[in-house]
């Protein structure tokens, strides 16, 4: 059996050569992804069209912009180090005094005494003695070194900042306009905050561009089933998120944020320090093949690379070494029955029952699906048998690629009022060398639009010479 869990890697100064690319495409590597934060345009947009010049019908290439979102940063300033139990002033970043952090003024409105500030997600903590609207008296908590631009929490509480921003609408355009696929939000709230974007988007002409909200919120994850319905995916951002919680939380919100996604059918990306000491060493640590083998084993469609490949030392070795931890963790024998989610309409039985029958019969699936329903409520299944999902949108096809457990093929010269539809695609997949004579193939696909009802089966007959 191939891969089932994707894997994505973040792009960066380590990776964004025309070298490197080219070895991550050759191991396979399904997505890349761009961070808007450090968003360098002409950059972005050379090695997007690389990329995409690379992709064929059966190895789509998904490019997914990651957009900052509604984030507070500390100003400029010479970074200087504070000891546990000193004192700091911040300040407005208008308020140029030199003797005084500056910060972004929603801080000032959230900021309570008692409160604490994290910055760089909780690399370095204060707590909050005194806010008089303009300045703030805080007390560090641990050493550390207090460097300009870097990103502040306050522990429990939201900004009220819009969502999307103005820089992400002008990220949103440039990256909807170069072919990006798949747009994630960065410290989305609430459903809101997706369908808002979706708006912005359709009204911009591009309807199907793939929405991942990321969750690395509370609030996020307070209002989990909302932003579960507006999304296309969610990503686990365990870096900003673990600042929200306690640090000892997080198994727990993984967890049930990978559980309650694969019941609403939406497919889910585990991100940050999966491999995090490979940016400096060209071995994981003991810890970190646990934690990629936790994630695979608790249902994520897909593994992300951040620092490891964007600015390591060996990104080429991470991915490496994903592969081979992620294909020992798919060997091992499934966990409890319990696990299977339970199907929430007739068209995820069906789904169902076509992952099931052509386990039992080993067979292989071929699937169409035009928006991807049908792909996400067989990936749901998590499939154990090939599964082929045909499909003429190249966004659909790109969007399947973060699927687990489904192959996306894309087929332009498909149509689903075509009649011979499944003989179409079966002569496609035995010319493609995706299923051979004797194989027994279970078709399935939806007659109306989001639906999936039909299913049939067949052997496949031997083909004169
Ligand atoms: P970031 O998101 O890398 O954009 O911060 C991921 C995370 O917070 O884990
Ligand atoms: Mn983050």
């Amino acid at each position: 059996m191939s891969r089932q869990t994707k894997i994505v890697v973040t792009v960066g100064p380590s990776s964004w050569n025309e070298e490197m690319l080219s070895a991550m495409l050759r191991e396979g590597v399904e997505a890349f992804r761009f961070n808007f934060s450090h968003a360098d345009y002409e950059r972005f947009e050379l090695v997007a069209k690389f990329l995409r010049g690379h992709e064929t019908p059966l190895r789509p290439v998904t490019l997914v912009a990651d957009l900052q979102g509604p984030v507070v940063r500390l100003g400029e300033f010479e970074e200087f180090p504070v000891k546990a139990g000193e004192r700091v002033a911040f300040c407005l970043p208008e308020v140029k005094s030199g003797e005084c952090v500056p910060v972004e003024e929603p801080v000032f409105q959230v900021a309570s005494e008692e409160d604490l500030i994290l910055i760089e997600a909780g690399r370095l903590a204060f707590r909050v003695l005194r806010n008089d609207g303009k300045t703030i008296l805080a007390q560090a908590l641990v050493d550390g070194v207090l460097k300009p631009r870097k990103t502040v929490a306050v522990k429990g509480k939201e900004f009220p900042l819009p969502s999307p921003t103005p820089k992400d609408l002008k990220d949103m355009k440039f990256a909807a306009e170069r072919g990006f696929d798949v747009i994630a939000l960065s410290f989305v709230r609430r459903g809101e905050d997706v369908s808002r974007t979706r708006e912005v988007l359709e009204d911009m002409g591009f309807e199907e561009v793939r929405l991942v909200a990321k969750i690395e919120t509370r609030s996020a994850v307070e209002r989990l089933e909302e932003v579960l319905s507006a999304a296309d995916a969610v990503l686990v951002a365990r870096g900003d998120l673990a600042a929200y919680f306690e640090l000892e939380q997080i198994y727990a919100v993984q967890e049930q944020i990978l559980r309650r996604a694969r019941a609403a059918g939406k497919p889910t990306i585990v991100a940050t320090q999966l491999l995090e000491s490979m940016i400096e060493n060209p071995l994981p640590t003991r810890s970190e093949v646990v934690d990629v083998i936790t994630a695979v084993r608790m249902g994520a469609d897909a593994l992300m690379l951040a620092g490891e490949t964007a600015a390591g030392r060996y990104p080429l070795e991470a991915v490496r070494w994903l592969k081979r931890i992620i294909a020992e963790a798919e060997r091992m024998p499934e966990e409890g029955e319990g696990l299977q989610p339970r199907p929430e309409d007739t068209y995820d039985v069906i789904a169902q029952g076509v992952v099931t029958l052509s386990e039992m019969l080993s067979g292989k699936v071929l699937a169409f699906s035009e928006k991807g329903n049908t792909a996400r409520r067989l990936a749901k299944y998590k499939p154990k048998i090939p599964v082929y999902v045909y499909t003429n949108r190249a966004p659909t096809a790109r969007y399947i690629n973060l699927l687990r457990g489904v192959k996306p093929v894309y087929h332009p010269g498909l149509s689903k009022s075509d009649s011979a539809l499944f003989e179409n695609m079966l002569e496609h997949a035995i010319n493609a060398g995706l299923v051979s004579s004797g194989d027994i193939v279970v078709f399935t696909a939806g007659r109306r639009a989001g639906a999936t009802d039909l299913i049939t089966v067949e052997r496949v007959k031997p083909r004169p010479l």
